[in-house]
């Protein structure tokens, strides 16, 4: 009989991955993680503590992986680790109503109550229904939004990731591109014809779209700024125009601010442009990542008009066993209390210094690249200018991002594993952590110029 405990955890890597492939499929259990497009055995990760993650061998890194956001004070913040073992203690879940999520909610609908040039109150939602991940936050949102227009078609844009529902695969980012594959099996066709696919950026596409469909579009779903294809930022006012479109239409704009929220400034996005003055106007917004603190959390507001057709007041149904789960909602509540303004004035400033400095380096070495930006996430580009959609983000030398990662890696510096995903400093992310970052660039540099392109076929 084969045995699978022994009883023993592994202290490499190697014997990590080795034992992760022989009981879960890739060895991981979200696909990203497998490093498959680097190459190379997957770092197992034993603890983390400000910028800086520990691997099962014992080696440090500086972390610009930031657990894919929440980590926005870095890892194992003290006031957060000190709310969540609080709510620990007083037991793990009870699957009904708790004041810890009333207090998130607050917290979250007065980060997007802001006052507008004009002097008057402007809302990015009014209220908040809070689900496990991101995932949930997008497919919940899909299904109101049918609930409410009674039409069933959707449209999003080639290069953004909103989670791994049926509806939202169709050409997506983050795994999706990484992997190189243009959707999943396992959708039938019925499926994927409601959601049509536009290039991002585009206004003659939209047009085209909702002159074509217009009455049977119950929503466009946008990235609120692009961040899974690598960073590709909406054109100024492209959001107000996706908001006006869909309007004149009688549809929805549902703004996806899994990632942007509570990062890009604390209002997320939506915040950020308010205050830059192009407004715009979405029906609903989804939040994770950061809004949990670091447990599975994540959120979906909006209109109060269409969050209340949400049962029990309406015909939509969504729950969940583990909704608003009370250590998850106090860590989240942490969160939010300890990202105050100095740390939405720290971010872009080191992610800059980062930045700069790599691009230095590369330049240095003749590297054709860009950095992008979206508010204080950014991303290199193996190519000269940056990327205003998908076709453009994947037109670029993505073989030299291999051996750059593992440069960066055997110098102490964690990225994330794929040339599509967006970096992630975080206020822990000190004087010392930005040296060492700048320091591994130098030799990846090198690598990323000495890398050679596959033969082609
Ligand atoms: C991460 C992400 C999601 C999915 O969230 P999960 O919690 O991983 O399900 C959805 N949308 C965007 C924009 C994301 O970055």
């Amino acid at each position: 009989m084969t045995r699978f405990i022994s009883g023993r955890t592994p202290t490499t890597n190697a014997e990590a991955f080795d034992r992760a492939l022989r009981v879960t499929p890739g060895g991981v259990n979200s696909p990203v993680r497998a490093f498959r497009s680097v190459g190379g055995t997957p770092v197992f990760l034993a603890s983390g503590r400000g910028p800086y993650v520990v691997d099962v061998e014992g080696t440090e890194y500086v972390d610009l992986v930031g657990q894919w956001g929440p980590a926005l004070l870095g890892h194992a913040h003290p006031e957060v680790i000190a709310a969540a073992h609080a709510a620990v203690d007083r037991g793990l879940g009870f699957g009904a109503a708790s004041t810890g999520e009333v207090e998130l909610a607050e917290l979250v609908l007065d980060r997007l109550t802001l006052t507008g040039p004009d002097g008057a109150e402007r809302r990015g939602i009014e209220k908040l229904r809070l689900v496990s991940t991101g995932t949930e936050a997008t497919m919940t949102a899909i299904r109101l939004a049918r609930g409410a227009t009674g039409r069933p078609l959707l449209v999003k844009f080639a290069g953004h990731y909103h989670g791994h529902s049926d509806s939202l695969l169709s050409e997506a980012g983050s795994g999706i591109a990484t992997l190189g594959i243009p959707g999943s099996a396992g959708i039938t066709p019925e499926t994927a014809a409601q959601t049509i696919v536009i290039p991002y950026n585009d206004e003659d596409a939209l047009a085209e779209v909702f002159a074509a469909h217009g009455d049977r579009i119950a929503a466009i779903i946008t990235e609120a700024a692009a961040a899974n294809m690598g960073v590709v930022p909406p054109k100024p006012g492209f959001n107000r125009l996706l908001a006006d479109t869909a309007h004149a239409h009688g549809a929805l704009l549902i703004a996806d601010e899994v990632m942007t929220g509570f990062r890009a400034s604390a209002a997320g996005w939506w915040g950020l442009e308010e205050r830059e003055g192009v407004p715009y106007d979405a029906d609903l917004t989804t939040f994770g990542k950061i809004i949990g603190g670091g447990l599975p959390l994540a959120g979906l507001g909006g209109r109060a008009d269409i969050l209340d057709l949400l049962a029990p007041l309406g015909p939509v149904y969504q729950a969940g066993t583990l909704s608003g789960n009370p250590v998850a909602v106090a860590t989240g509540a942490a969160m939010l209390r300890g990202a105050g303004p100095e740390v939405y004035e720290y971010l872009p400033r080191v992610a800059h210094e980062i930045a700069d400095g790599l691009s230095s380096a590369l330049s240095a070495e003749g590297v054709a690249h860009t950095v992008a930006w979206t508010g204080s996430q950014f991303s290199i580009f193996f190519r000269d200018t940056a990327p205003q959609n998908y076709a453009e983000a994947q037109d670029q030398d993505v073989f030299r991002f291999g051996p750059f990662f593992h440069a960066m890696l055997d110098h102490g510096v964690s990225l994330p594993p794929s040339v599509y995903e967006a970096w992630f400093v975080s206020a822990a992310h000190d004087a010392t952590a930005v040296e060492r970052v700048l320091a591994a660039a130098v030799p990846a540099a090198k690598a990323a110029a000495a890398a050679k392109a596959p033969a082609a076929s």
